[in-house]
């Protein structure tokens, strides 16, 4: 592992089940609690932007990138929310996400 990630304050956690999105009904090892755990972790990360512009390349898909639940649809399609927040927390200017 080299570059931004060596610096994510996820690298090294406990718990890296929490990241991954759960729904009521899921049958996924986290929960919104361990959801929200890792949000917090996200929000105190030295890498976020970088984080996000990595999930907005490599699509990241049902998981928490940045503090932001990161969700495409079945046609492919991001869910608009989170590729708003996503390009907010990547540092894109908020006007090219209403382009
Ligand atoms: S922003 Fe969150 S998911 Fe991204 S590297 Fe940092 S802690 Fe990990």
């Amino acid at each position: 592992m080299t570059g931004w990630r060596e610096r994510a304050a996820c690298k090294d956690t406990w718990f890296p089940e929490a990241w991954w999105l759960s729904k009521p009904g899921d049958k996924t090892e986290s929960s919104f609690d361990d959801n929200q755990a890792a949000r917090r972790v996200c929000r105190r990360c030295p890498v976020v932007s970088e984080c996000a512009q990595d999930a907005l390349v490599m699509r990241a898909d049902g998981v928490i990138r940045a503090a932001v639940a990161c969700r495409i649809d079945r046609r492919g399609e991001w869910l608009p929310a989170s590729e708003a927040a996503l390009r907010v927390a990547a540092g894109y200017d908020v006007e090219e996400v209403a382009a």
